[in-house]
């Protein structure tokens, strides 16, 4: 018998979406293609030590009275207790242009109190976007968009301030190149600096946990190992799905989250050209295992998002990584109320994917990048954070190349194609994109991505 849905990919939108159809009886079955939940954001154990691949901090924080911030309108729609997610609220983080700082806290009155301070001839101008911001719907689907340096620049004059606030929002979801879409800078703006960061004690693996529990109890399928080869329509409009294996599912309607470029060469053969090309933000993450504390080190923030350039450039690099603007997390730097049994230090740099993809085929070559890669960053940041080198007992690292091989995203593109399919719609009947192309990035917003396009498409 034919499923109602069949979704392809358990990650943080896939699994939402499952639990919404599968707690209104639909028959429902999500194909995921590796062997583990969680797709850009899982863990994974390596020299007997245990390491989430994606979750530096969750976004969206709220505190659980405001029923109508978007983690809590999530959590109402999984029938998820707010206290399951067992979340600790970040103690400071930082942006660092060389020797100019910026703090800003869960708290948005931090953020303007450094503006005034730090960039007093701003802050009027600040404090009008911050209006214009709240005053945009950015979960509009139809919404018009234009270039969000077009519209901060009517309002703030100092180039170093604007990329001050770009570079975070960037950094955590921005596909494009040196600008982003207004929309998504609102989305990210309100979940990163009026909302702000939490993680639950035991990272991602307790989310993923809870999003599994919760889509077993209603009675939803889920199939690891069984990646999608093909789709074809069917005469009736209904799809076929195609395993790796041979095998054939009926579905009347399929909900992707594996990319809009990645499903849609699932229906076409092999020599179309794709519709939009496919995204090419990637970025090689450094795990340290530290013997201290960060804050035993002296880092006393939870996040710090650093330039070292002149000007903030995000951009593909031309070289393997780029190593003069990052992000740095301490996960330990989380109000817990029990100090983490591990001491983390994470860097992430925007990196090359073709570059590391020809060099992943010469295990000796990659691995050596990866050391050279990683030494540069550490030199990067030093100025951060201080060196820490005597203070690592081990390391580990993944590239573009790593994020493609576990997610079968093109290029390793984190934050997937540049045009987003808002509407989540595609040009296939009964075919739907939801997660990070249907433009909703990050764990929350691949959750609410997945529960949206659910509620539209197959629940309506
Ligand atoms: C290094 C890193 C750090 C990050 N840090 C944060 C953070 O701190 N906070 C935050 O909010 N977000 C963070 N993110 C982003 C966040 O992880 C993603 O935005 C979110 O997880 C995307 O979820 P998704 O469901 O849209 O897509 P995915 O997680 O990519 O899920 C798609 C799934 O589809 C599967 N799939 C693909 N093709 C097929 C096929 N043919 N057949 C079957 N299955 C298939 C994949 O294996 C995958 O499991 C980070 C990401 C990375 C990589």
């Amino acid at each position: 018998m034919a499923y109602d849905v069949v979704i392809i990919g358990a990650g943080m939108s896939g699994l939402s979406a499952g639990i919404r159809l599968a707690y209104f009886d639909k028959k429902v079955c999500i194909l995921e293609k590796h062997s583990r939940i969680g797709g850009l954001n899982s863990y994974y154990k390596k020299g007997g030590h245990e390491f989430d691949v994606g979750l530096h901090a969750m976004t969206n924080f709220v505190a659980r009275r405001d029923r109508r911030k978007p983690l809590m309108r999530l959590l109402r729609q999984l029938r998820i207790g707010y206290d399951e997610l067992d979340l600790s609220e970040q103690t400071r983080s930082s942006v660092r242009f060389n020797d100019k700082t910026l703090y800003f806290t869960n708290d948005f009155n931090t953020l303007k109190a450094e503006i005034a301070d730090k960039f007093s001839a701003q802050i009027d101008g600040f404090i009008k976007l911050t209006d214009h911001i709240d005053s945009y719907n950015e979960l509009d689907i139809n919404a018009k968009t234009f270039p969000a340096r077009e519209v901060i620049d009517k309002y703030i004059t100092d180039r170093l301030l604007s990329d001050m606030l770009l570079c975070p929002l960037m950094f955590y979801g921005n596909a494009k190149e040196r600008d982003m879409d207004f929309w998504q800078f609102v989305i990210m703006f309100k979940s990163i600096f009026e909302e702000g960061f939490a993680r639950p004690f035991e990272g991602v693996r307790r989310i993923l946990r809870i999003l599994k529990n919760k889509y077993n109890e209603c009675g939803g399928e889920l199939r690891l190992g069984s990646g999608v080869k093909k789709l074809t329509t069917a005469n009736d409009g209904s799809l076929r799905v195609v395993l790796d294996t041979g095998e054939t599912i009926e579905a009347k309607k399929v909900i992707s989250s594996a990319g809009y470029v990645e499903t849609m060469r699932l229906c076409n053969s092999s020599d179309e050209p794709d519709e939009v090309p496919p995204g090419k933000m990637s970025f090689m993450e450094s795990l340290y295992l530290l013997d201290k504390t960060p804050a035993d080190l002296g880092i006393e923030d939870t996040i710090i998002f650093y330039n070292n350039r002149e000007r903030f450039d995000y951009k593909n690099p031309d070289t393997l990584i780029d190593e003069k603007s990052g992000v740095i997390c301490c996960p330990n730097n989380f109000a817990y109320d029990t100090p983490l049994k591990d001491n983390i230090l994470r860097v992430t740099n925007i990196a090359n994917s073709d570059l590391w993809e020809r060099l992943s085929k010469n295990d000796d070559e990659y691995a050596r990048a990866k050391e050279t890669s990683m030494r540069l960053t550490r030199n990067a940041i030093s100025q951060y954070v201080g060196d820490f080198h005597s203070s690592i007992l081990y390391t580990d690292s993944f590239t573009p190349a790593t994020i493609r091989r576990y997610t079968d995203h093109i290029n390793g593109a984190v934050y997937g194609t540049e045009e987003k399919i808002r509407s989540g719609k595609t040009r296939v009947d009964n075919l739907y994109i939801c997660g990070t192309d249907q433009g909703f990035l990050g764990i929350v917003g691949a959750m609410l991505s997945g529960i949206t396009v659910a509620n539209l498409y197959a629940l309506k």
